[in-house]
């Protein structure tokens, strides 16, 4: 095999337990210089495009390369990682023994190759998971049942909405699990693979093979089960598996939209297993859970994030599906301006990220209206909250609009400094800051501006 072949299939198989953003910002520009034989191993130099990426790379990542270079190659090989355009010295050979056996490395192989076959992404663990009032009760209980799966709550049901962390959580177990012992038999799919996989199976005449891959698994994960909902034949397989896996003492979790009872065309019999386990609900995560989630995932991406910029992205972007994407680029920019995160690179990338999301439509939404509103709901003058007066009962409105224009509508600063008689955008940046920081202290200032929000669309 050439060079580039190995390292395609690499990839392949590292991209299985990782996100598409942070895949695509350690590996998409990482290459492969060269595979040299040396006596009894092969050296392996990978380039990165800058000692950021490098060092994060031999870190994070450099333990599973090896595996799967290994493993590929049925060679033992040393990894040596490199920035592109570095001139490589030679480093003296590894020292000790070749093929010492080392436990606890074994183990770690094990584990990579467990984690890859099980498609489980590595960085859904329980460690970077935050809890709070919205997921504590779910997350309890995956831990009850990842210290003893099969044993209380059989089948686990978690439901909830977009991004509420379901399948984060469920792999979680299974991480857990692995660690423990990284032969166990587990298996994670979505409702949907499992479908494709059934029908495909009876097509073939070959449901045997798919029996004996379902049914004897010590942790069986199916993700949004909602999808086998009106397909009969595939629920009634599930129904067999169900039933087997749990005589012989295997774990089931399941994760849905929504709970058993709301799930429409889901036969009766599975509707009552499922309700015969435990059943717990994830909502939606609020300001501060989203903020430490932030946090939590540009530490796994090996950046330390200021607190005011994580606030500052909770607060505007609802959906944390969007927040690694967020992050990846704003390391991207780092890396590009090679500058530190600060919050005025935070606030340029947002609105990429927020513009279809907020609460009600921005093409439709005039600042002209938005700054009247404000004006009306606090008794003010429209003149008087455009104008330059520094009264109290005036500036606070006028930092409302401030804010309502730059969040609702993705006004540039300059753009909203103009409609305000020209005012510095340093001055419209202070507004914005000043209201966000009301917004998370006070309950009355997050009130009002929800009612103003309520009485604009
Ligand atoms: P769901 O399956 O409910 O749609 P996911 O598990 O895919 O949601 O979560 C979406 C993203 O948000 C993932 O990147 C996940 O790691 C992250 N996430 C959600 N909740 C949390 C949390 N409480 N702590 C850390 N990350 C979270
Ligand atoms: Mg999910």
């Amino acid at each position: 095999m050439d060079k580039d072949k190995i390292w395609q299939s690499v990839l392949a198989q590292v991209q299985l337990t990782l996100s598409r953003a942070i895949f695509s910002i350690w590996f998409s520009k990482t290459v492969i210089k060269s595979i040299k034989a040396s006596g009894n191993k092969q050296i392996v130099e990978i380039g990165a495009q800058n000692s950021f990426i490098r060092e994060k790379l031999e870190k994070k990542y450099g333990d599973q390369l090896k595996e799967l270079f290994d493993s590929l190659t049925e060679k033992e090989n040393e990894l040596r990682f490199v920035v592109w355009q570095e001139i490589k010295e030679e480093k003296p050979e590894a020292k000790g023994p070749l093929f010492s056996f080392d436990p606890q490395k074994q183990h770690q192989s094990f584990f990579f190759k467990a984690l890859t076959k099980a498609r489980i992404n590595q960085d859904y663990t329980f460690q970077n998971f935050a809890v709070a009032s919205t997921n504590e009760m779910a997350f309890a209980a995956v831990s009850a049942v990842s210290k003893k799966p099969g044993e209380n709550y059989n089948p686990l049901f978690i439901y909830g909405g977009v991004g509420v962390g379901k399948t984060h959580l469920m792999q979680a177990v299974g991480v857990e699990m692995l660690k423990k012992n990284p032969q166990a038999a587990i298996l994670y799919c979505t409702g949907e693979d499992f479908t494709n996989e059934i029908i495909e199976a009876i097509r073939a005449r070959n449901t045997s093979f798919f029996k004996k891959k379902y049914r004897y698994v010590k942790l069986l994960m199916i993700d949004d089960i909602q999808f086998i909902a009106g397909k009969e034949a595939v629920q009634k397989e599930f129904f067999h598996t169900f039933n087997t896996l749990k005589q012989f003492g295997g774990q089931i979790i399941l994760t849905s939209d929504k709970m058993p009872e709301e799930i429409d065309g889901l036969e009766n019999r599975l509707r009552s297993r499922f309700e015969g386990g435990l059943t717990i609900d994830i909502q939606e995560p609020n300001f501060e859970l989203r903020s430490a989630i932030l946090l939590i995932k540009a530490k796994q991406m090996g950046e330390n994030l200021p607190i005011e910029a994580a606030k500052l992205i909770a607060q505007r972007v609802k959906s944390t599906r969007k927040l690694e994407g967020i992050l990846t680029r704003i390391i991207s920019e780092k890396m590009l301006r090679k500058k530190e995160i600060n919050i005025e690179m935070v606030n340029s990338i947002i609105p990429e990220f927020s513009s279809s999301e907020n609460s009600f439509s921005k093409r439709t939404l005039r600042p002209d209206k938005i700054i009247k509103f404000v004006a009306d709901f606090y008794g003010i003058k429209h003149a008087e909250i455009k104008g330059k007066r520094r009264l109290k009962q005036i500036v606070f409105p006028r930092q409302i609009a401030i804010y309502l224009l730059r969040n609702e509508v993705n006004l540039a600063y300059q753009e909203i400094g103009r409609i305000f008689g020209g005012k510095d955008h340093t001055t419209i940046m202070h507004s914005e800051k000043k209201i966000i920081k009301l917004i998370e202290e006070s309950d009355q200032v997050r009130g009002e501006i929800e009612n103003i929000k309520r009485g604009l669309i």
